[in-house]
């Protein structure tokens, strides 16, 4: 076994440093904890040339001393004791604690709960896996890890509320409006609090006069009908609408739609998938659940997002919509049920022609290609992953794989059919992208630019990067398992054939060694 020399510096002096690229995970990082002359408690960032932050793994890609990464402790002794000593000493001193030591102890506690509790902040290398059960494919799955607890709702919400009051920078306002932000970096309460800066910018609480205890109490009710499931919770309703606000604000919609339509689209993204349970409507048809027989197969899950969303709305606490008129009411309900409804996939190819067909003559002053526009904004935003940065979207698809096996484990146990886009022995990162993306994403998203030139740059050329990117991983892949099946050709050849053990069957190998990774 090899090893791997990785350059980088630290404090600007040059270092090195080399390991067994079979080297377990924590003494590469206890190796650059060292180099750093850190403590245990210290936290560690290594930046690569481009400046952006790489995980401390075996993994890291082996460098030259020209393209050497910085290593930057950032955060000394982490623990509460400085803390705990300063507050005895103003204890002995002052007579009393005073009150901002314990708001300054409440906020410390709140961060060391974020980095414990985030897992896309795990690089930190705080991160505490609560329960792999969770993770795992269940026949109680659907009926027993999905729900929020109250205790949980209730501690997100209290959060929520008490960071509401603080004021958000205008740097994060700006990068709010853009397709690159990364949403892995913010925790379920401060979401909430970016949504409510979406409703705010967007002058909804003034046009619309929206109490803003009504906002808040309508963002947590969604919330809590977001369930823990990989794909379809709160992170992905946050994602859907904060890539359409990013549409409204890049193509300035402001200026050719009025604000019910813009408040129908954003809050139709925010309630898209509410009480998403991970199984789509080929399994509710199939098994036959409750959904589908109130829905009789007809888009049972987005008919039931919608009807969640409007009994969130329906009680008065809640109603963001409480002071709109009868008539502003009734089209916007009747708008956001349109685009809720516009949001099942199989109905993908009719509403892509519509709009086709209307595109050459399309008029911001026609009601009808107004509502064809509204879905099509809404389907983008909710496939738009692959729009995203690389280290964005990938997780996103490791979720999204990961909810589609659990979906096909269950299929299996229940004996129902199963798709084979959901087959953990079919399919792996790349092929579940190539083709989406070629087939999907890239027509649907280029119609939406021949409207709007300006998305081409902000939208459609990270999806061909990412389609380049899963085309590369792909052929990696296919190069791989015929080295692997080569490889294990040689072996048995060489191998005496007395032992009577079951041979492995190349075929099978090749075909295991396609699953995906990381998911
Ligand atoms: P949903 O409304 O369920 O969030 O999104 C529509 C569906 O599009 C998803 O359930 C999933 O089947 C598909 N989809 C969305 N994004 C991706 C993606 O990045 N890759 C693939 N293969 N399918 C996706
Ligand atoms: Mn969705």
């Amino acid at each position: 076994m090899g090893s791997k020399i990785i350059y980088f510096t630290i404090n600007g002096r040059p270092e090195q440093a080399e390991f067994p690229l079979d080297c377990p995970a924590q003494d590469v990082k206890d190796l650059f904890r060292s180099a750093a002359e850190a403590g245990p408690h210290d936290i560690l960032k290594l930046y690569n040339p481009k400046g952006n932050i790489i995980n401390i793994s075996p993994q890291l890609a082996p460098n030259t001393p020209q393209s050497s990464y910085k290593l930057e402790v950032v955060a000394a002794n982490c623990n509460s004791e400085p803390l705990q000593s300063l507050e005895k000493k103003i204890l002995i001193e002052a007579g009393e604690t005073p009150a901002i030591v314990y708001e300054m102890k409440r906020q410390v506690e709140s961060f060391r709960e974020k980095l414990e509790s985030v897992e896309h902040l795990s690089w930190l290398g705080l991160f505490k896996e609560l329960s792999d059960a969770t993770h795992k494919p269940s026949p109680f799955y659907h009926k027993r890890t999905l729900r929020k607890t109250r205790e949980e709702c209730e501690h997100v919400r209290d959060k929520f509320i008490q960071m509401s009051s603080l004021e958000v920078s205008d740097e994060v306002r700006q990068y709010l409006k853009t397709p690159t932000f990364d949403n892995w970096q913010w925790e379920d309460a401060e979401i909430m609090v970016l949504l409510q800066v979406m409703y705010v910018d967007l002058d909804f609480i003034s046009t619309f006069n929206i109490e803003l205890e009504v906002l808040q109490q309508f963002l947590y009710q969604v919330y809590r009908r977001y369930n823990n499931i990989p794909f379809h919770n709160f992170k992905h309703c946050f994602c859907v609408t904060q890539m359409m606000y990013g549409l409204i604000w890049l193509t300035d919609l402001r200026s050719t739609m009025d604000s019910i339509d813009l408040l129908t689209l954003l809050t139709s993204a925010v309630c898209h998938d509410l009480d998403h349970t991970g199984y789509n409507n080929a399994y509710q048809i199939n098994a036959r659940t409750e959904l589908a027989l109130r829905y009789n197969d007809i888009s049972p899950l987005e008919n039931h997002h919608c009807a969640v969303a409007f009994e969130i709305l329906e009680k008065n606490e809640s109603n963001i919509f409480r002071n709109l008129s009868t008539d502003q009411y009734k089209r916007i309900r009747e708008g956001i049920i349109r685009c809720i409804l516009a949001t099942d996939m199989t109905r993908h190819n009719e509403i892509l022609n519509k709009f086709k067909s209307i595109l050459t003559v399309f008029d911001f002053s026609s009601k009808d290609h107004r509502d064809v526009l509204m879905m099509i904004l809404i389907k983008v935003s909710d496939i738009s992953n692959e729009a995203r940065p690389m280290d964005v979207a990938e997780p996103w698809l490791d979720c999204l794989l990961q909810e589609f096996f659990n979906q096909s484990d269950m299929e299996k146990l229940e004996g129902l059919p199963v798709s084979p886009f959901m087959d953990r022995d079919k399919v792996t990162k790349p092929s579940s992208q190539t083709g989406f993306i070629r087939f999907v994403l890239l027509p649907l998203f280029m119609e939406l630019a021949s409207l709007f030139p300006c998305l081409e740059l902000h939208i459609i050329d990270p999806v061909r990067k990412a389609l380049d990117y899963y085309t590369e991983m792909e052929k990696a892949l296919e190069r791989d398992t015929l080295t692997r099946a080569q490889s294990d050709k040689t072996a048995k050849s060489k191998e005496p054939s007395a032992s009577g053990s079951k041979e492995p069957d190349p075929e099978a190998e090749a075909e295991s060694s396609l699953k995906p990774t990381a998911v």
